[in-house]
């Protein structure tokens, strides 16, 4: 059975399907909130997960309500991608007969802002379906446009029965916490340090699963808002620079904003150069552009064209207990650019600015793709790079507490391992108390046998099939660019590709990578 049902319906015909691709589960909250209107409003309908239904089956849809959320520079959530490719290919049917409605969630400080949503609505239209709602774009606090869309779609689709006002979404909620230790944990070949920190707020402590994420919202670097402030001789913006406005970044919205404001042709030039432009939005912070591209503006002006700053996300790598603090671990941000020293924001504030007493605010982020398996007695591979460690520190005391009910296998690549790094010392104590666990760690520096992750995962080959051949979940964590890397490996340990689609749809596979 595909469907879910929330409200019974034979399966042959669903006039009405709500659809939602999630990742941390804002878009199915939304979408099971409108699932409760409609039951309450007694229409008929289906809601399912995009990962469990196929696109053509919108065929035998007369409306789809659809709900999802933006990822990774425009992409829809992991497990909706199947069925947006499935949509996108050129056999998919027409859909003359359906009407649809879109919700997007997303953030506005990216250029891709609610892209999956705007995606999704384009194709839908290119195949014939009609739209009866504008789409509903909902930024990062998504509860109240969210709440607006549900009821414009009830109103449309509403049989008599009167809207009540109780539809609600709760806001995220935002804790009070304090900075009680840090630790450097290591520090890399370009002198970057990588620290343990540790939030007290005994009221979120126990509220997370290991593998969930923390949301901040920085101080931009104090050195940073004070050059931009002389730059612009606008001393009273301080304050807006330093806790409102997106300055360590430029995206191509502001660049274009910029663009016109000032009529600079050289930034005109850069807009339409991709490898340039792209370089620029990878490295430029808000400086940069006043200083390559020269214009008259005031320091309002600049003000107004700025997006918000936006949160930043951090694995947890402590174990939920509400009587002891939230670990992060954390590597600063800070690299060359214009030949002028250039910092992250969010991660030289955790890891320079703040001082242990430093109150910081900040959200519970689920990642509920990212959870160990329901069942405890079910095998783990876990991946890491650099900091991609962090929420294995979680499930390793997690799993510790439990004494290794099933074989855990952990494999970290660094550059060069400290081996008395905090989580480096915990890894190898554990592993030699407990037979259960295996923990592995490469160095891509190291002088005899420089080796990354995805090397070592070639030359165990045939252990890892095994173990994958065990029933093992497998967990990836660390840069983007080491994921990709990983992934073509773990390809090579199935017997071909349609094996190894498979297990990456099976629900065994968890990829969480920055
Ligand atoms: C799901 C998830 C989990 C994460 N977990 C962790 C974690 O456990 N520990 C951790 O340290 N980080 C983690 N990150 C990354 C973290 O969210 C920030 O992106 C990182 O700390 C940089 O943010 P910043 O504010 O310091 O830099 P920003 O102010 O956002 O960026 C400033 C400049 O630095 C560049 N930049 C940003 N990141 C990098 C980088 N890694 N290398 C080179 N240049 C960069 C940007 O392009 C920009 O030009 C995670 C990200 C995600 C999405």
């Amino acid at each position: 059975m595909f469907f879910k049902n929330l409200f019974s319906h034979p399966a042959e015909s669903a006039p009405l399907m709500v659809l939602y691709g999630t990742k941390s589960g804002n878009s199915k909250t939304v979408a099971e909130e409108l699932a409760k209107q409609l039951i309450r409003q007694n229409i008929e309908h289906r809601v399912s997960s995009m990962s469990k239904v196929k696109p053509q089956q919108l065929k035998d849809v007369e409306r789809a309500l659809l709900v999802v959320s933006t990822h990774d520079d425009g992409e829809p959530p992991v497990k909706a991608r199947k069925f947006y490719r499935q949509l996108q290919a050129a056999d998919m049917p027409g859909l003359e007969q359906l009407q649809f409605a879109v919700c997007a969630l997303g953030d506005s400080s990216y250029d891709s802002f609610c892209e999956a949503g705007k995606t999704l609505e384009s194709r839908l239209l290119e195949l014939g379906a009609k739209e009866i709602l504008p789409r509903k774009d909902c930024d990062e606090e998504f509860a109240q446009p969210a709440v607006e869309w549900i009821k414009e779609v009830l109103t449309r689709l509403k049989k008599g029965e009167e809207l009540t006002d109780e539809i609600e979404l709760e806001s995220s909620k935002w804790y009070n916490g304090t900075l009680k230790q840090r630790e450097v944990l290591s520090v890399d070949a370009e002198n970057n340090s990588t620290y343990h920190l540790e939030f007290e707020c005994p009221e979120a402590a126990g509220n997370y699963k290991s593998g969930d994420l923390l949301d901040v919202i920085p101080e931009n670097p104090a050195d940073l808002v004070l050059a931009l402030c002389e730059k612009l001789e606008a001393p009273q913006l301080a304050a807006a620079f330093a806790t409102e406005k997106e300055i360590t970044r430029v995206n191509r919205q502001l660049l274009k904003a910029y663009a016109g404001a000032t009529l600079n042709k050289s930034l005109a030039e850069l807009l339409t150069q991709n490898e340039a432009l792209n370089t620029y939005l990878k490295n430029a912070n808000v400086l940069d552009l006043l200083n390559d591209f020269p214009a008259e503006i005031s320091g309002e002006k600049l003000l107004s064209l700025l997006p918000p700053i936006r949160i930043r996300q951090f694995s947890i790598s402590s174990v939920p207990n509400a009587e002891t603090p939230i670990d992060l671990m954390v590597k600063t941000v800070r690299f060359q650019f214009n030949g002028k020293k250039h910092l992250g924001a969010a991660s030289s504030w955790l890891n320079e600015s703040s001082t242990p007493g430093s109150p910081i605010r900040f959200r519970l982020a689920a990642n509920p793709d990212f959870h160990m398996p329901a069942d405890s007695n079910t095998p783990i591979l876990m991946i890491a790079a650099g900091t991609g460690v962090a929420p294995f520190r979680a499930f390793v005391h997690e799993l510790e507490q439990q004494h290794f009910p099933a074989n855990a296998w952990l494999l970290w690549g660094e550059q060069l391992h400290h081996h008395e790094n905090r989580y480096y010392s915990e890894f190898s104590a554990i592993s030699q108390q407990h037979g259960n666990f295996l923990f592995d760690a490469v160095e891509s520096r190291n002088q005899q046998k420089p080796m990354y992750v995805q090397d070592w995962l070639l030359e165990k080959h045939h252990e890892l099939a095994a173990f994958i051949n065990h029933g093992a979940h497998v967990y990836v964590c660390g840069s983007k660019a080491m994921g990709e890397g990983v992934e073509k490996a773990l390809q090579q340990i199935f017997p071909d590709s349609a094996a190894w689609e498979i297990f990456k749809s099976s629900g065994r596979y968890h990829w969480s990578c920055y």
